[in-house]
């Protein structure tokens, strides 16, 4: 993709910190990391989103997700991490080449993801009738 940010990264026309790369997959520090470490798995071939990514493709980047945030986990000390998707503008994806975000956490780092949502506890049974009459 001409316009693509990461695309023009991945060939080398922009500058990235990058970590790793294999035939299939580029990885750099996120240039605005959340905490220390945090980098961005990405296919080098453009797929807009998480769900239009080829499965094979996504198993590759799992696990270098996995594989990569562990000896960042390792160098850094940190006490674990979270692997984050934005699939779609609503979810807050900002840039449409897809990407896991590998987000190292430390002790007192003040961040809280996953607000719990008293309102819809109240509708679990409702949704999952729903969800379970339509998913085949
Ligand atoms: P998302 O909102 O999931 O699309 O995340 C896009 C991420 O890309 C953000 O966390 C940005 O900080 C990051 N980002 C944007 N431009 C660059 C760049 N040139 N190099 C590295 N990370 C970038
Ligand atoms: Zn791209």
């Amino acid at each position: 993709m001409e316009q693509c940010i990461f695309c023009k990264i991945i060939k080398g026309e922009m500058p990235s910190y990058k970590i790793y790369e294999d035939n299939d997959i580029f990885v750099m520090l996120d240039i605005n990391p959340v905490t220390p470490g945090h980098i961005l798995v990405l296919p080098k071939k453009h797929f807009e989103m998480f769900e239009t990514t080829d499965n094979e493709i996504l198993s590759k980047m799992t696990i270098i997700a996995k594989e990569v945030g562990i000896k960042i986990k390792n160098i850094l000390k940190s006490g674990g991490f979270n692997i984050n998707i934005n699939n779609g503008k609503l979810a807050g994806q900002e840039i449409m080449h897809t990407h896991f975000h590998v987000l190292q956490r430390f002790d007192g780092d003040g961040i809280k993801l996953w607000p719990a949502n008293e309102n819809e506890k109240q509708k679990v049974e409702k949704i999952y009738q729903t969800i379970i009459n339509n998913i085949n």
